[in-house]
Formats: structure tokens, sequence, C-alpha cells
């Protein structure tokens, strides 16, 4: 017999099982990482049950949402440009009309330039096709500050990346495959074929926390190194603009006049407090270049799940098979995670035999088997 009613982590999150459920997959976290993984699941027709608690971190729930294939430091690509970036703009728009909801902008990133990026943009636009080789005003000086003018990214634009999680939690959960909740670890038994967490009987776990990746006492060998963000809101009733800018800071519209403004780095805060001396620096960076008044509506951090090599972490636990894991999308997560769902899903249904090397999670196995002291 099953319990009627059950506590899941003694903080609050209780919802009632009332029967033995047997599934293919169970994914823990519905952040972004975690839903667009569904998502590819629920494409390729596997079974999956997710389990959340939102509020344990809120990365994907406060993100600027944008994607932007260059890299401003050198005016290359960033890693995998060409096959992620098209892979995205499928993505996002099928999943928008699927959820029913506004949550895909492909828009203009207008990159406002200083002297010496004036001279770097034209160089590089000459071989990097995402760069719009055309250096103008694209606002007017008295709103925004442009001395050496300002170049666009073709391809780019933003998700509402809160809308997507939480429209689709809404939609899992009609479909009960949707289980509010914090897993805590102690109550996930491995057996040999599969995995038990509570009434919950999976083939496979696939870890999904986002940077709390760290308590995982399966996963944390893998290297993190959580960048916390700040991020402001802001009213700008005159700058009246559809496009994202970037210069010290990135202004993404949110409509009816509303922005969000980010982000800063911390390196050495694990709290999601927002930070006074990043607000300083958000506002500071702004006002180099902003010259229309705004009002602060709301201050936000969160702390993104960032590796030290800078790539994802996907696949199998080195030792136990039915343990998985699909994290480490660190700053770029909404260009990432798409591309990289698909391709763990053709390893997962066998049409791929290998996760590409880059990403797999088992070339920090040698991490496991040190502090496993073997
Ligand atoms: C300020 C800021 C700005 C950003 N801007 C951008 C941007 O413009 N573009 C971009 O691509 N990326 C951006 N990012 C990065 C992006 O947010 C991340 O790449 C992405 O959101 C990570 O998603 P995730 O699902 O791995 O992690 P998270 O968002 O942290 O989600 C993890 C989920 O798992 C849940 N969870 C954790 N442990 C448990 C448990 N034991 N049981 C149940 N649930 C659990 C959490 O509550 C959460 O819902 C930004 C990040 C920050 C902080």
């Amino acid at each position: 017999m099953f319990a009627a009613k059950e506590t899941i982590d003694g903080d609050g999150g209780w919802f009632i099982i009332m029967k033995r459920r047997e599934t293919k997959y169970l994914i823990v976290g519905g952040g972004l990482a975690g839903t667009i993984l569904a998502r590819t699941m629920e494409k390729y027709g596997q079974d999956f049950i997710m389990v959340d608690k939102p509020g344990k971190s809120n990365s994907s729930r406060i993100a600027g949402g944008m994607f932007n294939p260059v890299l401003f430091r050198t005016l290359g690509k960033t890693w995998q440009a060409d096959a992620i970036i098209p892979f995205a703009h499928v993505f996002y728009p099928e999943f928008a009309k699927a959820l029913n909801q506004e949550i895909y902008f492909p828009r203009k990133l207008v990159r406002i330039l200083n002297q010496q990026n004036k001279v770097d943009w034209a160089e590089a636009a000459k071989t990097n096709d995402f760069l719009d080789s055309e250096i103008k005003e694209y606002f007017q000086q008295d709103i925004v500050q442009q001395l050496h003018g300002s170049a666009s990214i073709n391809l780019a634009g933003n998700i509402d990346v809160k809308l997507m999680i939480e429209s689709y939690q809404r939609d899992l959960k009609k479909q009960d495959r949707f289980w509010p909740g914090g897993i805590q670890y102690d109550d996930i038994e491995i057996q040999e074929n599969s995995v038990t967490w509570k009434n919950i009987h999976a083939e496979k776990v696939i870890f999904c926390e986002g940077y709390l990746v760290e308590k995982n006492p399966w996963f944390n060998f893998t290297p993190m190194k959580p960048a916390k963000g700040d991020v402001i809101i802001i009213h700008a009733p005159l700058l009246k603009t559809d496009h994202i800018i970037n210069r010290k800071v990135w202004i993404v519209p949110l409509g009816d006049d509303y922005y969000k403004v980010g982000a800063t780095y911390r390196w050495d805060d694990r709290t999601e407090t927002p930070r006074q001396d990043a607000l300083d620096e958000l506002i500071t960076s702004l006002e180099e270049f902003l010259n229309v008044p705004y009002t602060i509506l709301d201050h936000q951090a969160a702390i993104r799940p960032t590796v030290g090599d800078r790539r994802p972490l996907i696949g199998p636990h080195p030792e136990i098979e039915n343990l998985m894991i699909f994290n480490g999308m660190g700053t770029k997560g909404v260009m990432l995670a798409p591309y990289f769902a698909d391709h763990f899903l053709q390893y997962l249904t066998g049409k791929k035999e290998e996760i590409m090397e880059r990403v797999d999670v088992r070339r920090f196995q040698r991490t496991w088997y040190k502090n496993k002291g073997g």
C-alpha cells in the first residue's frame, strides 16, 4: 500500500502520491536545462516525469534570456554558433506554438562601439557572417550615446525563460508528469537497472539542478565555478526601442517600456541575495550610455551553473549508468540547451553511440575516482 499524502522535503512541498508510477526518465530540476530536456524527450516520444522545486535556484527565472552568436572580446563566433543558433531558431518558435505563449523574440542586438571596436568590427565582419558590417547610429544620441556608432548582430534575440518554464510546468502538471517538490538525495534508491524515488520508479534519473549540483553526492566531482549575477528591471518610457542594446551592460526590452538590465559577475558569493555593489555597478555602466530617465522597479540575483572549462555537462555517471546529468549551461543556456538536449536524446535513443567528448561529463571522471580513493 502507498501513503495517501507524503511530505517531499519537509519544507512545505507536499503532494498526494496515490500509486506507484513507472517511467523511463525522472528529471530532477525544471529550470531551463530540465525544461528543454523534457520538451525534447516529448518530441522523441520518451516517457518522463519532472520534479522541480522552484526557488531552490533561480538562474533561469531571472536570466536575460538572450542568444547572441558573437563573442564581443574577439568578435569571433561563440562555440558551435553555426550549429546551435539555427537550431535554436527552429526549437523556440515550435515550443512557443506548442505552449501557445509568446516566449520567442528574434530581434536586433545592437552593440555600442568604442573607437577601437569600430575598426575591429569592420575587419571582423568580413569573416564573421553574424556581424552586420554596417556601422551607424541606431539611436538618437540624446537617448543612447554612441560617439563611435553602433552595429548589429544577425540572428540574435531573446526568450522569456520564466514564462516558458512556468507554462510548460502547467502543461506537464495537467498530464500528470510534473511533481512539485524538492528531492533529497538520501531518498534516492539505486537498483541495478532502475532508480526509485518515493513511489516513482524510473529506468534513469537525469539531474538538472543548476549550480546546486555541487550538493549532489554523485556529480559533485564536476568542476562547477558558479557565477552569481545581478539584474535590475527598469521603466524607461523615453527609450522606445525593440532592440537589445549592449555595451558594458545589456538592456533587453520586456514590453510596455519595461526593460531588464544586466548583468554582473561575482565568483565568491553562493547566495541569491541581491548585492548593493552589483546594483551600483549596473547603474554606473548603464548611465555611461543611457541618456533618458528611468526608474528601478526590481533588483534580482541568481547563480549561473558555469563549469571550469565553460562547456556543458552531459551524460551518464562514470560508474552508475542509470544516473545522468544535463547541466553546466553556464552563461549561454538559451543557445546551448536545445541543440545539446537533442544531441543527448540521440544518444539515449541509440541514434548516436557517443556523447560529444567536449560535453561528456565523463571528461572529469578522474576526479570521481580520485575522490573515491581509487
Ligand atoms: C543574471 C543572469 C543573467 C543571465 N542571462 C543569460 C542570457 O541572457 N542568456 C543565456 O543563455 N543565459 C543567461 N544566464 C544563464 C542561464 O540562466 C543559465 O544557463 C540557465 O538558466 C541554467 O539553467 P539550469 O536549469 O541549469 O539551472 P537553474 O535555473 O538553476 O535551474 C535548476 C532548477 O532545479 C531546481 N532544483 C535544484 N535542486 C533541486 C532538487 N534537489 N529538487 C528539486 N528541484 C531542484 C531549482 O529550483 C531550479 O528550478 C543568465 C544567468 C544569470 C544569473
